[in-house]
């Protein structure tokens, strides 16, 4: 029998969790919201094709703790959490059905703000915001999140190489970048105009061979990518990419990169841990792009953003600072600082 929605390992007290089925449109949607301790539910919508309903359940679930612990970390008055469209096979994304999904996220009155996340454009954003008023990060509010997570990751791979090899001059420190779309790809070429060594992978190979070529490194098969031996693995593509397997096969110092959920069940922190690889909790570095998201809401300026994505060096410097005392891996000292936060 499928547990109650309480009883899924992934729940985590949500405030809400809101399902829509719209019959007119087709829209099946889940709102989940984990938490408003801290301000209005902040995070993106994804649109997405789950092999079943419960699959896409889960992923709302657990994006949605992770925005809550991300913007409370970030400093940001804005709680956490998260919408997932259910695409059919084809991921056919009808007009009257993006305004059924608006109408539901208006029904909620501003308790949750939506922003861009796979599978929607920024033109499918701009279509939300003419039904409802609750979208963060429009193109006319700063825009495309991904140089600001790139500039925030850059920073969190420096603060990682000071913690882990005790220098931030970043010259001659190899990194392996896995994925090099929006933020590897960014934070590549932050690493080159600092002098680092660069290893990069992407599946779409062409993309890595050519941003090598361009910034003078080496690229390698998407598959090998986790093997490199190097200073500083940096996953930016997927999550779920720290396995037990993965975790023993890394020949680097430490992981800081930009992809979320990179821990794969959770117990990969201590494996890390175990193996004497930093980690960089992964929605610590990343926040880059959500702090430029939620400008409007925070009536930020551009320096403010700046302060605030700088930031992310000294939150890593006291998460690693705790963890070095107290026997905890970062990745837990993390999520009891953030839970802590949001009043957990
Ligand atoms: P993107 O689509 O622009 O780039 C991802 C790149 O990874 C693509 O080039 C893709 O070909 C490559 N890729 C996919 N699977 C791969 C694999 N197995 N091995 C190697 N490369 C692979 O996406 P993005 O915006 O750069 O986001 C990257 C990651 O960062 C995602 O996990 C995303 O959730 C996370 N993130 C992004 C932002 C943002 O502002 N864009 C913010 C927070 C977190």
């Amino acid at each position: 029998m499928m547990p109650a929605i309480w009883d899924l390992p992934d729940f985590d007290s949500h405030e809400a969790v809101h399902v829509f089925d719209d019959r007119a449109t087709g829209l099946k949607a889940i709102i989940a919201v984990h938490s408003t301790y801290l301000g209005p539910a902040a995070g993106g919508t994804r649109f997405w094709h789950y092999a079943d309903s419960q699959a896409a359940v889960t992923d709302a679930l657990r994006l949605s703790r992770g925005m809550s612990y991300k913007n409370a970390m970030a400093g940001l008055s804005a709680g956490g959490g998260k919408a997932v469209i259910l695409a059919n096979p084809a991921r056919t994304k009808p007009q009257d059905m993006l305004d059924a999904f608006a109408r539901a996220v208006d029904s909620l009155g501003g308790k949750y703000i939506t922003a861009q996340d796979v599978g929607m454009s920024e033109a499918d954003m701009v279509s939300l915001s003419k039904v409802t008023s609750h979208v963060a990060g429009l193109p006319d509010q700063g825009g495309d999140p991904g140089p600001y997570t790139a500039r925030g990751v850059f920073l969190g791979v420096q603060a990682a190489a000071k913690h882990a090899l005790g220098t931030d001059d970043m010259s001659g420190v190899h990194v392996a970048i896995q994925g090099v779309g929006s933020v590897g790809g960014g934070l590549a070429r932050y690493l080159a105009d600092h002098g680092a060594k660069l290893t990069l992978a992407d599946v779409d190979a062409q993309r890595a061979a050519d941003l090598a070529v361009e910034l003078g490194g080496k690229s390698v098969a998407a598959t090998d990518i986790m093997n490199v031996e190097a200073d500083i693995f940096s996953p930016c593509a997927l999550g779920a990419i720290l396995t037990e397997a993965s975790v023993s096969a890394l020949k680097v110092r430490a992981v800081a990169g930009g992809a979320n959920n990179q821990l794969a069940t959770g117990r990969e922190g201590r494996m890390l841990a175990d193996r004497g690889i930093l980690y960089a909790p992964d929605y610590v570095v990343n926040a880059g792009g959500i702090i430029n998201v939620l400008r409007h809401i925070e009536n930020a300026d551009d320096a403010e953003i700046n302060r605030r994505i700088n930031a992310i060096s000294e939150r890593l410097a006291a998460i690693w600072a705790e963890s070095d005392l107290g026997g905890k891996t970062p990745a837990e000292v993390a999520d009891n600082m953030a839970q802590k936060l949001i009043g957990r």
